[in-house]
């Protein structure tokens, strides 16, 4: 028998982070694995192609029965936990208490729900789980459904892409002047708004939503300019926030996120955190590769092993198939860079490089993102670029055939 590992939330990180530990210590702990979802861990990355009916379910589950079976997981799925009670070193669930020795906190984000009447109306739906993509699915399947997304960053889009590819009359409501802006410059921005109003999706930007109304359920969108979209259904895809209730309840140090060191170990020692629900060194993490490298910190502190997180840059893609979006680091530039633009809205193609100091810092690519890896790759490594600062733009392939 080894200790008591108890896991609350099966989501991508947990997930990965079971898989590292039954790898380095496979004996140390029997596992009790709770989930809020009546379901295992899935790839929740995968839910867009769902969405859009280019995947099902079951190819994107990432751990089975069988699996959970073969590591002797007691699953708890459907089971939200309530409380943690660190005196007594249990979990609280609506079947009682789970006593634990080790316990790690992987609960990930809630949706945030733009504060405005009517967002309890039935048919506003957040994009994150399962039911909301089945519950989606159901509305768009009617004929001509309308379909209002409030954000127009890469949730957004992802979801407007796949309801309109499924049949359904799509708006993208977006507060800011242009699309992805934590991730796009205006001039990519824009490139994406034409490809996805030449698709047929209708795109307002600058858009203060003022109320959801119906009776019920969601009848249409009003704007602060007086304008009203109908709506069958509304999506909000506003932003996350780190869900760490059970955290705070228990008075672990919170901020943003529930506090972590570089071993993810909250500020009681006996407590991991890992995920979106996790800060690390004033940062929480909204994409899986930093969250990855949490999992296999995690793991490694479980198994009494010596490892130290590290922040990880990443890139951006989104998954819309038939545009190509990349962007990585800094990619507005601003003071001390310079920046390499190259822009053909004849095929919209629009690559920027920024620059400072000899090294490569930030980089988006709109159309022609093929060269997107290796430019991150220059950027996480800061590597001198005078060498082929003038072919960089002209991609790997051609710097590669003037190096040889
Ligand atoms: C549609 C979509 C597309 C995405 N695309 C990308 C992408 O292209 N690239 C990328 O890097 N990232 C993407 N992401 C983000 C990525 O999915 C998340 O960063 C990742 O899933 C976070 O992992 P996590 O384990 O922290 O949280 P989650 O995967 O959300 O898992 C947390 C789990 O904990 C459960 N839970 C919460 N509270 C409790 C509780 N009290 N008791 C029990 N269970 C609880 C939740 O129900 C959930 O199942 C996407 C996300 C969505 C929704």
């Amino acid at each position: 028998m080894g200790e008591r590992l108890v896991v609350v939330g099966s989501g991508m990180a947990s997930g990965r982070m079971l898989e590292h530990l039954f790898e380095i210590a496979p004996d140390a702990y029997d596992v009790t694995l709770f989930g809020a979802e009546p379901r295992g861990n899935y790839n929740r990355i995968l839910l867009s192609p769902l969405l859009a009916g280019q995947q099902t379910f079951a190819e994107i589950v990432t751990h089975d029965a069988g699996w959970y079976a073969a590591h002797h997981v007691a699953c708890r799925f459907g089971e939200t936990v309530t409380k943690i009670d660190r005196a007594a070193k249990t979990v609280h669930s609506r079947h009682g208490e789970t006593p634990y020795d080790k316990l790690v906190i992987a609960t990930g984000s809630a949706p945030f729900m733009i504060p405005v009447a009517g967002r309890e109306l039935r048919g506003v739906l957040s994009f994150r789980d399962l039911d909301d993509v089945e519950a989606m699915i159901a509305v768009a399947e009617k004929s001509r459904a309308n379909v209002v997304v409030i954000g127009g960053g890469l949730l957004g889009l992802e979801a407007a892409a796949a309801l309109h590819a499924r049949g359904a009359s799509v708006v993208v409501l977006h507060l800011m002047d242009h699309l992805m802006e934590l991730q796009l410059d205006p001039a990519a921005g824009r490139l994406l708004q034409k490809e996805m109003e030449g698709r047929g999706i209708r795109i307002h930007c600058r858009a203060q939503t003022t109320a959801i109304l119906g009776h019920r359920r969601v009848e249409a969108v009003l704007l602060d300019d007086g304008t009203i979209y109908p709506a069958d259904l509304v999506v909000m895809a506003a932003g996350i926030r780190p869900e760490t209730r059970i955290a705070t309840d228990a008075r672990l140090q919170v901020e943003r996120g529930i506090l972590v060191n570089d071993r993810m170990q909250t500020s009681d020692a006996g407590i991991l955190a890992v995920g979106e629900c996790a800060q690390h060194d004033g940062a929480c993490y909204g994409f899986v590769e930093p969250l990855y490298a949490m999992a296999a910190v995690a793991a490694k502190t479980l198994a009494g092993e010596d490892a130290v997180f590290r922040p990880v840059r990443t890139a951006t893609h989104l998954k819309v198939s038939g545009i190509n979006v990349f962007s990585a680091g800094d990619f507005l530039g601003g003071a001390g860079t310079e920046a390499i633009v190259l822009s053909d809205p004849g095929v919209a193609t629009y690559k920027k490089l920024v620059i400072r100091e000899d090294r490569l810092v930030g980089a988006v690519l709109f159309g022609d993102t093929q060269d997107g890896p290796w430019y991150l790759d220059l950027i996480r490594s800061g590597t001198p670029i005078a060498r082929f600062r003038d072919d960089l733009m002209f991609g790997r392939a051609l710097v590669e055939r003037v190096a040889a």
